[in-house]
């Protein structure tokens, strides 16, 4: 159990997905990031710096947000192909846990 809410004062809010619009608490979605650079990074702490948008952990909803491009209208910044790969290769590790977690992760820096 992770219980490391800090407290900012700041109630728990729902975030909504911007692929289906959709109320989620935040750990259960994706956030990707618009860095004070302007480049797009999934952000898979959720705390990394700049504008931040969310969508929820359904392949659906990613694979429609990369068609109808929403990512990059919410961030008012281009969104590479990429952005939207990483977040769909990270949505399998949350439900499906093998038992040997076993450090080939993919894309860290
Ligand atoms: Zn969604």
């Amino acid at each position: 159990m992770r219980d490391s809410e800090q407290g900012t004062g700041k109630r728990k809010r729902p975030r909504t997905c911007v692929g289906c619009g959709g109320e989620f608490p935040k750990n259960a979605l994706t956030r990707i990031v618009r860095k004070p650079s302007g480049e797009v990074e999934a952000d898979q702490t959720g705390r990394k710096p700049g504008r931040g948008v969310y969508i929820c952990r359904k392949k659906d909803c990613v694979l429609r947000a990369k068609k109808r491009n929403l990512l990059s209208r919410s961030l008012k910044a281009p969104v590479p192909d990429r952005i939207y790969d990483t977040i769909l290769s990270g949505l399998n590790d949350t439900e499906t846990m093998p038992e040997n977690d076993g450090g080939d992760v993919a894309g860290q820096d």
